[in-house]
């Protein structure tokens, strides 16, 4: 197995994309490495009766666009370097979108799923009061990431205004559409994703209509494979998986069923289909294969067996540096995760102009701008890949990459 450390990998990134924009060493430095980094400690009252310490991030990548802007996530295997990484990436997604915002993540070291409701609320208001001197909404504005939801965002909004002794809702994002959230948030990584499919096509010249694949069948998995039929006017999805097994059916799974049952029974088992295991998903041949579940899924070792023509990361980070080799090599366009996934920061940003204005758009206003604003971003990178010769991460990197250090400039940082 590769194993690397993923902000060693965001590093190179950054790296590849400042010496191919010829970025002098000062600009270089400051962005390869996080602004701000704050780490405390989160004590929690147990239902059993003791306290249990919990250890929370906070990284502010880059400020130089406006307010840091990313997701917390409550992850067991949550580290320093998992939390730069992504605050990095944030960094890059809100500038190739390009938001008015910065990038920023974080995290608390915790098995979520073994926390009751009452310790779960209790962590996410902990969190809070460590975290409240730096976020706020013109400085640093938290969302959900893995194993966080509306809400925790709920009990994090209530803990910050309480503290606060005011209304300040686009404190953090993806809230409850009832306390300041937005219309079209739920689905808006995968809407953002299928976009990016669909510009990717018509570059290419492929068929949106082929056959497609999807590894992880969580809120983003799901929400793409219905989109993909209902935005691309068609497409059959012939394999699907989550954490337990995957799921083939040439002929085409009904997405509105399977995700039904997936609702129903927490699993993809007893739906209609031929059972395989999870990495068998990755290696069907579907022209577009949407890997929406963790970090770390296309490996050196499956990345060779990968046939798809467009893969279109929903999730942060899913292929290694290695593999990203390979299928390039292969011929195989990556749409990167910084592009793929930036729907759903895109929609978070409208929920902080909303939140701004205390007055809300309707469902097809959100959907028409992220449209709008994904497809420019999808054109950027294209013109990028064709002034650079590059392929589609380092152009996407580019892009962000430059505009950031823009920004870094005209402050007179560097
Ligand atoms: N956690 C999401 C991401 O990785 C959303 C971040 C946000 O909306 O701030 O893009």
């Amino acid at each position: 197995m590769e194993s690397f450390n993923p902000f060693e990998v965001a590093q190179q990134q950054v790296l590849e994309a400042a010496r191919l924009l010829n970025l002098d060493e000062p600009t270089r430095d400051l962005l390869l490495w996080p602004q701000r980094e704050f780490k405390f400690t989160v004590p929690v009252k147990m239902d059993g009766g003791g306290t249990r310490v919990f250890h929370g991030y906070r990284i502010q990548y880059n400020t130089a666009r406006g307010p840091a802007k990313g997701g917390i996530r409550f992850h067991p295997d949550e580290t320093v370097d998992t939390i730069r990484a992504l605050a990095c990436w944030m960094t890059c997604k809100t500038a190739v979108a390009d938001l008015p915002l910065g990038g920023g993540k974080g995290g608390v070291v915790c098995d979520a799923k073994r926390l009751s409701e009452g310790e779960l609320e209790r962590l996410s208001r902990a969190y809070v009061r460590a975290a409240a001197p730096l976020i706020g909404p013109d400085r640093d504005v938290p969302a959900p990431d893995m194993y966080t939801n509306p809400q925790i965002m709920a009990w994090m909004m209530d803990e910050y205004e309480t503290l606060t002794g005011r209304h300040a809702p686009g404190v953090l994002t993806d809230k409850p559409m009832q306390i300041g959230g937005t219309e079209g948030r739920r689905d808006a990584t995968a809407r953002g994703g299928v976009i990016t499919v669909r510009e990717a096509c018509r570059a290419l010249n492929v068929d949106p209509c082929g056959t497609f694949a999807v590894q992880g069948f969580g809120n983003a998995g799901q929400r793409a494979a219905l989109l993909h039929e209902e935005l691309l006017g068609g497409g059959r999805c012939i394999a699907v998986c989550d954490s337990r097994g995957g799921l083939l059916n040439p002929d085409g799974f009904d997405v509105r069923e399977l995700v039904q049952h997936k609702l129903k029974t927490g699993s993809l088992a007893g739906f209609p289909g031929k059972a395989v295991p999870r990495e068998a998903v990755l290696e069907t041949g579907a022209d577009i294969l949407y890997p929406a579940a963790m970090e770390n899924a296309i490996t050196s070792e499956n990345a060779g067996r990968i046939r798809a023509k467009i893969v279109c990361e929903l999730a942060n980070g899913p292929t290694t540096p290695e593999a990203d080799r390979i299928l390039h090599r292969a011929g195989i366009h990556v749409i990167p995760d910084i592009l793929a996934s930036a729907g759903g920061v895109t929609v978070s940003y409208f929920e902080m102009v909303q939140d701004a204005y205390s007055f809300f758009w309707d469902e097809a206003t959100v959907h028409a701008r992220l449209d709008r604003q994904l497809t420019r971003a999808c054109h950027a990178v294209q013109e990028a890949m064709a002034e650079k010769g590059v392929h589609p991460r380092l152009a996407a990197t580019t892009v962000a990459v430059a505009r950031v250090a823009e920004a870094c400039k005209l402050r007179g940082w560097v």
